[in-house]
């Protein structure tokens, strides 16, 4: 067994024990990385090229290799959010997650590749090309993280951060087979994380078992000053608890739901679970959730449209990255700057946002959708007075072919809809690896979500499941 081929856990325990160095664990990721990089394309900048800075730390993470998503900021390490438009910028701080894991000796690989300024669900709206899936080079990753799913996926790393506004953990989590979860708002500080829609986003971690998730987010779940949603007055415990079960816990299928079209793989994978969760002593109940089922989609996009279009106004040439020396108006040089330095999702984004909060609309269509969005968690607020958690898939369908998605952006929006809810009440969503289908081997995945500051009891959930699906093996990325 290689040393890149551990998970988090076994790397932690290898390094106390010194079964192996740092240098030696590096060694190992590094060429993984090297073998694979040109296949992948998980990263925007790499930061590999040596153990590239001191870290005297004796935190539970001294020596063990990361990813960032390229939206997190990393002081004087470029940061591009996936857009030309940031350019070659070097934030001059760094973002809280980062800090903390610093601050327990982790060792930065890169950043990684994701759909510009988070917007997207197929890693294929970046500046820097597309990622490839590891377990299916002509296949996406999924998105936006898909830079980071692919490298947990691909034995880069033991695990990996990235941030969910709608999906953007759980959705390449599952296409690519590993762990991921999205924390209940306010459960990871935000500070640092380049803002996509405010209200929505959250950073979590990736990796390839639960413990290894209980591991990060017992780093990175403090509270923080910096950032106003960041929870207070308790303490979280991730304490991983190896014997979790289910019993005389309630666990609901979503009545609406089940009406939906699902591919082959992924209702297979429904039945399978469920019967794990009984046999784990789960009682399987139905929750009814029609306001969601029907208006979640529409919701979500006219809200994280209206907040992008607030967010990426900052984006003007003057403060950040790419700039225009020649130009003989302020406005010619705010025209120039954001054409060419947007991607074309990221303008339409940006034109929408702006129709949907233009006074003369606002209150039908942003205000309305404020509204709807506190039905929203209403209803999830009712589900969770009968039930524990709530069992889901993540995607209607196994990762499309590279392109395939490209014509049809309406199609791409809709297959958010298992997703975006979860962000839209701040509730906490585990994206869990079931196994893999049949016939292309393709990882299947499968969500589980529960109410306000579950994250640990979720987590631990997960931990039963994983008891009977096992962990994902690492992905090959298209290399025998
Ligand atoms: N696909 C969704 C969107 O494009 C979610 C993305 C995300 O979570 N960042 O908005």
């Amino acid at each position: 067994m290689e040393l890149y081929e551990l998970n988090l856990y076994e790397v932690i325990e290898g390094l106390q024990n010194k079964k192996f160095s740092a240098q030696e664990l590096f060694n190992s990721c590094k060429n993984r990385i090297n073998l694979l990089e040109k296949n992948i394309n998980a990263f925007i900048t790499r930061t590999d090229e040596n153990l590239n800075y001191k870290n005297d730390s004796d935190g539970i993470l001294k020596g063990v290799p990361t990813v960032l998503k390229d939206n997190l900021c990393t002081q004087g390490i470029k940061t591009t959010a996936a857009s030309k438009i940031l350019g070659e910028w070097k934030p001059p701080y760094s973002a809280t997650v980062w800090n903390l894991l610093k601050d327990s000796g982790a060792i930065l690989m890169g950043k990684t590749n994701m759909d510009e300024f988070a917007m997207g669900n197929t890693c294929g709206n970046s500046a820097y090309g597309p990622t490839k899936n590891p377990n299916d080079i002509t296949r996406v990753p999924g998105g936006s993280s898909g830079g980071s799913a692919a490298a947990v996926s691909a034995g880069y790393v033991p695990f990996g951060l990235g941030s969910d506004t709608g999906g953007s953990i759980r959705q390449p989590a599952s296409y690519c087979g590993v762990y991921g979860l999205k924390p209940t708002y306010g459960m990871v500080s935000r500070y640092g994380l380049i803002s996509y829609g405010s209200s929505l986003d959250q950073i979590g971690p990736f990796a390839r078992t639960v413990r290894d998730l209980q591991i990060i987010m017992s780093v990175i779940a403090q509270h923080d000053p910096k950032d106003s949603g960041s929870f207070r007055n308790f303490t979280p415990n991730f304490t991983h608890d190896p014997d979790a079960n289910l019993k005389g816990k309630k666990i609901a299928l979503v009545k609406e739901f089940q009406n939906f079209t699902l591919d082959e793989p992924i209702l297979n994978a429904m039945q399978n679970v469920k019967k794990i969760l009984e046999s784990e002593g789960a009682e399987i109940i139905e929750v009814s959730l029609p306001v969601i089922s029907r208006y979640a989609v529409a919701c979500y996009y006219a809200l994280a449209m209206s907040e992008a279009h607030t967010n990426l106004e900052r984006y003007d040439g003057v403060r950040y990255g790419y700039t225009v020396q020649d130009a003989t108006s302020l406005k010619e040089m705010f025209e120039r700057v954001r054409s060419y330095g947007f991607g074309s999702e990221v303008k339409s984004r940006i034109i929408a946002g702006t129709c949907l909060t233009e006074p003369s609309r606002c209150d039908e269509y942003y205000v309305a959708a404020t509204k709807v969005r506190t039905l929203i968690a209403q209803e999830f607020a009712q589900a969770f007075k009968q039930t524990d958690f709530i069992l889901q898939p993540v995607t209607p369908s196994l990762p499309p072919k590279i392109g395939e998605l490209d014509e049809d952006e309406m199609k791409g929006y809709e297959t958010d809809l298992y997703t975006l809810p979860v962000n839209l009440a701040g509730l906490p969503g585990l994206s869990f690896f079931t196994g893999y289908e049949n016939k292309n081997n393709l990882p299947v995945g499968l969500q589980l979500i529960g109410s306000r500051w579950s994250d640990s009891e979720l987590l631990n959930a997960g931990v039963a499941i994983e008891r009977h699906t096992g962990s994902p093996k690492i992905a090959n990325g298209g290399v025998k």
